[in-house]
């Protein structure tokens, strides 16, 4: 099975993708995630991804196809994948359906903007593993240390107030165009994001299996 994972940046997606990942055995693809670590790791798609990511804009069309094009012709991916963060604009899904690939589903995560600035304002990452944490939500057991690997929890850089303004605008122009692309395929599905994680996941494995 071939899914998407639309909606806002913090709305979950990275939550749910793992969530379906597991249920389904099938892996969890974050373009997001991949760009981080060529940051990191310095690679030329990196140095050309940092600003674009740090000031909360969307990384050329071309490079993000490039990457999400080699991932999933990957073995794992032979019996399904999930997509989460790709596509964000027409082009990348119109890419997507060039490629041949059969999307089965696409699932809007929907939660309201203020809702959002909220969680974001709190979440922390691991700098290490890249484990994410929420103040509130999901704190970790000792203040500011990964409970996976021990390393250092941080604000993502893009999770300051006025990125995530800036990356909530630029969802609204260029990625929630994607809901209309999808919902003429009849492939869209809205699950409404719910206070508890649990019962946002128990919403998103049964839009899946509906
Ligand atoms: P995410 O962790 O999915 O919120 O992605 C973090 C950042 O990576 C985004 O704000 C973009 O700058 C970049 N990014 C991730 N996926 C894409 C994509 N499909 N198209 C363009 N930029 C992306």
């Amino acid at each position: 099975m071939n899914l998407i994972l639309l909606g806002a940046p913090g709305a979950g997606k990275g939550t749910q993708a793992e969530v379906i990942c597991s249920a389904l055995k099938i892996p969890a693809i974050s373009t997001g995630n991949i760009l981080r670590e060529a940051v990191k790791n310095e690679t030329k798609c990196g140095l050309e991804a940092k600003s674009y990511m740090e000031s909360g804009q969307l990384v050329p069309d071309e490079v993000v196809i490039g990457i999400l094009k080699d991932r999933i012709a990957q073995d794992d991916c032979k019996n399904g994948f999930i997509l989460d963060g790709f596509p964000r604009t027409v082009p990348q899904a119109e890419a997507l359906d060039k490629m041949g690939v059969n999307i089965d589903k696409v699932v809007e995560i929907f939660v309201p903007d203020e809702t959002i600035k909220k969680r974001l304002s709190g979440r922390r990452v691991c700098e290490k593993c890249g484990n994410s944490y929420h103040v509130d939500f999901k704190p970790t057991k000792v203040d500011s240390v990964c409970d996976a690997c021990g390393g250092k929890t941080v604000i993502r850089k893009d999770d300051e107030p006025q990125t995530v303004s800036d990356r909530l605008k630029v969802y609204h122009e260029k990625t929630a165009p994607l809901k209309d692309y999808y919902e003429k395929q009849g492939k869209l599905v809205t699950v409404v994001g719910q206070e508890e994680v649990s019962e946002t996941s128990k919403l998103t494995l049964a839009a899946i299996e509906a």
